[in-house]
C-alpha cells in the first residue's frame, strides 16, 4: 500500500470531544502523525500492548526497560461493532450513519475506532478484516487512527 491511499486529510474546526494526549500515550500519537501505528511491545517475550502496560507474562525490568514503542502492521479484524443512526454528541451529527468498532489488531491488542471508506452496511460480522487509515487533522496538529474494510 502506498503512503497516499491510507491517509485522509480533514481540515476545519474540530467539533468532537478532545483527544487526551498525555505522557504515557504521546509516542502513540506522534507515531500516528508519522503514519505509523506504534504499540507498546515487550522485547523479552514479544507481547504487544495498547494502552501502555507492564508486560503481564513475567517480571519486568526496572522502569519497564524491556518495553518499547514498536511499529505494528495496522491490520486487524472486527472484534465488535455497532451502527449509529443517531449522534450521541453534536460533533458526530454529520457522520451518521457510522460504525463504531472495536478492532482486534493482528498483534493482539484491541483498539476502538470508527470505520471509514465503506458504507456501514458492509460491516456485518465479527472477524471481517480491516486495515488502518491515518486521518490527519493539520489544523489541530494531530492524526487519528481509523480503519476500513479490506473486503474479506
Ligand atoms: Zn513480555
Amino acid at each position: 500500500m502506498s503512503d497516499n491511499d491510507n491517509v485522509i486529510t480533514v481540515t476545519g474546526e474540530w467539533r468532537k470531544p478532545p483527544i487526551n494526549v498525555d505522557i504515557d500515550n504521546r509516542p502513540f500519537y506522534d507515531g500516528l502523525k508519522a503514519h505509523k501505528l506504534l504499540l507498546w511491545h515487550c522485547n523479552q517475550c514479544g507481547a504487544w500492548y495498547w494502552p501502555k502496560s507492564y508486560c503481564q507474562n513475567h517480571e519486568n525490568e526496572p522502569f519497564a526497560a524491556n518495553m518499547e514503542w514498536t511499529e505494528a502492521s495496522g491490520k486487524g479484524k472486527v472484534f465488535a461493532f455497532n451502527r449509529h443512526h443517531w449522534a450521541f454528541h453534536p460533533g458526530f451529527k454529520d457522520d451518521v450513519p457510522y460504525v463504531y468498532a472495536l478492532i482486534e489488531l493482528d498483534e493482539g491488542p484491541l483498539i476502538s475506532t470508527t470505520l471509514v471508506g465503506e458504507t456501514p452496511d458492509d460491516v456485518h460480522d465479527i472477524g471481517q478484516e480491516v486495515e488502518i487509515v491515518y486521518e490527519d487533522h493539520p489544523d489541530q496538529g494531530f492524526t487519528l487512527p481509523r480503519f476500513r474494510m479490506t473486503g474479506n
